[in-house]
């Protein structure tokens, strides 16, 4: 069965289409400026029906004008049937569809085939995610409209992370605003989490469930994971993704007066603020702006950049913080996984992380593994006490999984 996986954003699409029995992926790509002046289409066959042709591996990018998204999955399923371009015969070739959604509250703690009940559901956590909800069931009502019969299953960041326990996800609050509002710690990155945790024990040969696991996911948006016998237990983004690490454009953890001090020197208000600390802060604001890029960043860095040298030694020493509270958490950790675009490709940071924090672990960096690029491995010594592992993350891939596992139940 062939699984396309949607995952929308306000003004983008990005979508993969997996054979669910080989895991191949049979063309991918982005619709970018939905509803805005510009709008394209980037798209790459890679398997299906374009085996063998001309086309496969070849990325084409389509301007076109995309009122909204509908028109922009319209597009996606005219190019995957394109006959010349396509990979699959007709829509019929497409057995389910598989929707990232952001917030699932405390509604959804797995994965859900989507009724008109789920819908309503989903929409009820608008509040806790109104950015990135509300782009979700667009997508989700624009591919029901176009595609009635297939089968569609929503898979929610936060729902990994419904496993922790009350004194994790409480914050000192009064309790009433749990209560009436919900406000508590949700967590984000749930399916890297959980496919990255999954992966190292089956790497590692180890039962899932014995094991002590701290997931750093560090992409443009970072967070850590603690994975006790195969439960999440804590993790770093709260009520919304803006707490925790400092993230590329994101300030994570900060002392909740800093609000109220800078609405009063900066005549600044809390619409205001609340963009500065989501899209100016972090390791953009810290380095004054170079770059929120972690590539440049240690360019910088190299080049005696100050302000790039301290971004990125605050991100490095966040990190360090955050494992060492997991490992108190758990009582012990047997694996750290290393994810996302920083987590995965940047050696650098991973030694920062490593060598100057982790030793009282009995952690052990293998220097030359730690150089590798692209596959699942260990990058601490054989005699390291603690496993560090690279485990490149696949939400795609398990969005897939799960929407195959529920939609084969049916
Ligand atoms: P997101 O999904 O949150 O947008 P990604 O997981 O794709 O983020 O990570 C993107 C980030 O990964 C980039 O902003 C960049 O900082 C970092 N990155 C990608 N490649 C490298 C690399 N080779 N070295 C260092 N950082 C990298």
């Amino acid at each position: 069965m062939n699984i396309l996986v949607i995952n929308c954003g306000s003004s983008s699409l990005k979508f993969q289409l997996i054979d669910a029995q080989t895991e191949e992926v049979i063309a991918k790509g982005l619709c970018e400026r939905i509803g805005i002046e510009g709008s394209r289409l980037v798209y790459t066959p890679l398997g299906g029906s374009a085996q063998g042709h001309a086309v496969q591996g070849q990325k084409q990018e389509t301007v076109t004008p995309m009122k909204n998204h509908t028109d922009a999955i319209r597009l996606v399923l005219a190019a995957l049937t394109d006959e010349e371009t396509g990979v699959v015969g007709d829509l019929g070739e497409i057995g389910a569809v598989g929707h990232r959604v952001v917030h699932g509250g405390e509604k959804f703690a797995s994965s859900t085939v989507i009724t008109d009940e789920v819908i309503r559901a989903i929409e009820a956590c608008n509040d806790l995610a109104p950015l990135h909800n509300p782009a979700n069931l667009i997508g989700i009502d624009a591919c029901r409209e176009l595609m009635p019969e297939t089968p569609m299953v929503a898979v929610f960041d936060t729902a990994f992370h419904q496993t922790m326990p009350d004194k994790a996800y409480m914050y000192g609050l009064p309790y009433e605003y749990y209560e009436k509002y919900k406000i508590r710690r949700y967590g984000f990155h749930g399916t890297s989490h959980s496919y990255v945790s999954k992966k190292a024990a089956e790497v590692l040969g180890r039962k899932y469930e014995d094991l002590k696991i701290i997931v750093c996911h560090l992409g443009n948006g970072a967070s850590v994971s603690a994975v006790q016998n195969g439960r999440c237990v804590d993790t770093s983004m709260g009520l919304t993704p803006l707490e925790g690490l400092i993230m590329g454009t994101r300030s994570g953890d900060i002392d909740p007066a800093i609000i109220e001090f800078i609405a009063h020197k900066e005549g600044k208000n809390i619409d205001e603020i609340m963009q500065i600390l989501n899209k100016k802060s972090g390791v953009l604001g810290l380095s004054e702006n170079l770059s929120s890029d972690f590539r440049d960043l240690e360019a910088g860095y190299k080049e005696g950049n100050p302000r790039a040298k301290n971004a990125m030694e605050t991100f490095a020493y966040r990190v360090a913080k955050y494992i060492g509270a997991y490992a108190a958490a758990m009582n012990g950790v047997d694996v750290i996984c290393f994810t996302a675009g920083v987590g995965e490709n940047s050696d650098f940071v991973r030694k920062m992380i490593c060598q100057e924090y982790l030793g009282y672990l009995g952690i052990a960096l293998d220097e030359a593994a730690n150089q590798k690029r692209g596959e699942d491995i260990a990058i601490s010594t054989p005699d390291s006490k603690v496993t560090v592992m690279v485990i490149p993350t696949n939400e795609e891939l398990a969005i897939a999984r799960e929407t195959c596992r529920l939609t084969a139940e049916r």
